[in-house]
């Protein structure tokens, strides 16, 4: 891809994307921990992946369609908390600050498992 200096993972891991968040967009594996979701969810974003996007959306809070504005440009993210959302647990949250051209977003999300797999649930914007 023109530009690119490295192809590590979008959700800023080293890995390579189809070794990384790819597996969890193609549907080869399961995001084994909440922050491991975060990571490929925001990947997904990067990537344009709706479909993966509404899949790991809690069936309680999913919204009916979603548009991706196709001006957004995401430049990294930064895990900056994880609680809980680990494999002996059900819930968690992963606070978090993804940019974009043009600013930040600094979020805590909120995660919890539905048959095993874990799902976003929503989460609340910090300062
Ligand atoms: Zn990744």
């Amino acid at each position: 891809m023109a530009g690119m200096t490295t192809r590590s993972c979008p959700c800023g891991l080293p890995e390579a994307y189809d070794q990384c968040c790819g597996r969890f967009h193609a549907g080869a594996a399961a995001a084994p921990t909440a922050e491991a979701l975060m990571r490929s969810r925001y990947s997904a974003f990067v990537k344009g992946d709706v479909a993966y996007l509404l899949r790991t959306w809690h069936p309680r809070t999913r919204p009916a369609r979603l548009d991706l504005d196709p001006g957004m440009r995401w430049t990294g993210l930064e895990i900056l908390e994880a609680t809980d959302g680990s494999a002996f647990h059900s819930k968690g949250t992963v606070t978090f600050r993804a940019s974009f051209r043009g600013g930040s977003l600094h979020e805590r999300s909120r995660f919890e498992r539905v048959d095993g797999a874990w799902v976003y649930v929503d989460g609340e914007f910090l300062d």
